[in-house]
């Protein structure tokens, strides 16, 4: 090895913006009742896998996908009533699609901005994009601190600001009203992520042709595709037409392509899954509502925020019990002693409700 290659080290050869960021962590989930990461918990209908293992007999994967991925934005755009005139750009999971915006405006100073507590990608992506990050802190209640966000927005010029619809982890859905004034003052876009829209009371999908600097993006991941990784973006061709330029040209899969065209047929399926979830997030949310010491937050999505005492040990607890839920204690002072957990099926809701008590009686 010659002196100038073993010199090289990670430390001196990345941009310290790389160096400082921490891996996003995914912890190991095998044999647990998995409710840490927002999955639809359903498997499809029988008849509807042994669809999907026919066309995946046929797909061809020798060869690359259609770039264009004409098929499934078609279905894309049938299932969303997408407004006339605009487009839709296609993402390996939305997580792509906020590095693709990011990298699109990451002027030298250029500011990304969102709510705190919020969605971790939005500050890690500006951070390794090179973009300066500002997070707004939301009211106690986590709802829109509407006066402080006007006032940032102002002040920082952000080239993009980002709210999630409803928050994530927080699970509330913001005023759409205030909402609409942010994208009025705003200088730059503004993208409403609507990853949870499945579960929501509305969307800003009907409102894309009225603001010139909205975009709206969701994902299917909550639906019950988390394993096919497929986000999109909403908005005016003259924006995602640039952003095109950004795309990889194979980001989505010849199966990804395939499977999800075919369970967008069956749309139906999947919004009454989400039903049974929306569903069963009102029993937990009252049995949990119901055991003494635990706050509970309101919730528009398929998870549901809570605060109790000792929350880590809370969390380890439930681990030892075959429980994996979410632990947000450290991540931000607002979510002190804060656990979030995904809404599941009815039984893996009782395994875990009987897990958080016995932890409690426990500690006691
Ligand atoms: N936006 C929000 C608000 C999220 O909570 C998530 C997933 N946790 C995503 C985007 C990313 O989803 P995916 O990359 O799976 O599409």
């Amino acid at each position: 090895m010659s002196s100038v290659s073993s010199a090289v080290t990670p430390e001196n050869l990345l941009r310290p913006e790389v160096l400082a960021l921490h891996a996003y962590h995914v912890p190991p989930a095998a044999g647990m009742v998995k409710l840490d990461a927002m999955e639809n918990p359903y498997l499809l209908p029988q008849a509807l896998r042994d669809d999907i293992a026919r066309l995946v007999a046929d797909a061809e994967i020798n060869r690359y996908p259609d770039a264009g991925a004409h098929q499934l934005k078609a279905a894309i755009g049938r299932v969303t009533n997408l407004p006339a005139g605009m487009d839709i750009l296609l993402g390996n999971g939305s997580d792509e699609i906020i590095q693709l915006l990011a990298l699109a405006v990451a002027k030298p100073g250029a500011v990304l901005l969102s709510v705190e507590p919020s969605f971790v990608m939005y500050r890690m992506i500006a951070r390794f994009a090179g973009m300066k990050y500002v997070g707004v802190p939301l009211a106690e209640d986590f709802s829109l601190d509407l006066k402080t966000m006007l006032e940032a927005v102002k002040r920082e010029q952000p080239a993009l600001v980002f709210l999630a619809y409803p928050n994530n982890p927080t699970g509330n859905q913001f005023d759409a009203e205030a909402i609409k004034q942010i994208i009025q003052v705003a200088p730059g876009l503004v993208v409403v992520d609507e990853a949870y829209y499945a579960f929501a009371r509305d969307s800003f999908i009907p409102l894309l042709g009225q603001y010139p600097n909205l975009l709206v993006m969701r994902t299917f991941s909550k639906l019950g595709m988390a394993g096919l990784r497929l986000g999109f973006l909403a908005g005016a061709p003259a924006w995602l037409g640039q952003l095109e330029k950004l795309r990889l040209p194979y980001n989505v899969g010849v199966l990804p392509q395939l499977v999800a065209a075919k369970l967008l047929e069956h749309h139906d399926v999947l919004l009454a899954q989400a039903e049974r979830i929306k569903q069963e997030r009102t029993v937990l949310l009252a049995a949990l509502a119901s055991i003494g010491g635990v706050h509970v937050y309101p919730s528009d999505a398929n998870f549901i925020l809570f605060r109790v005492a000792r929350a880590t040990q809370i969390f380890e607890g439930l681990k030892q019990r075959g429980v994996l839920i979410k632990n947000l204690d450290g991540g931000h002072p607002a979510l002190a002693d804060c656990l979030r957990v995904t809404v599941g099926t009815p039984d893996e809701s009782r395994k875990f409700v009987a897990a958080l008590q016995d932890t409690i009686n426990q500690l006691a």
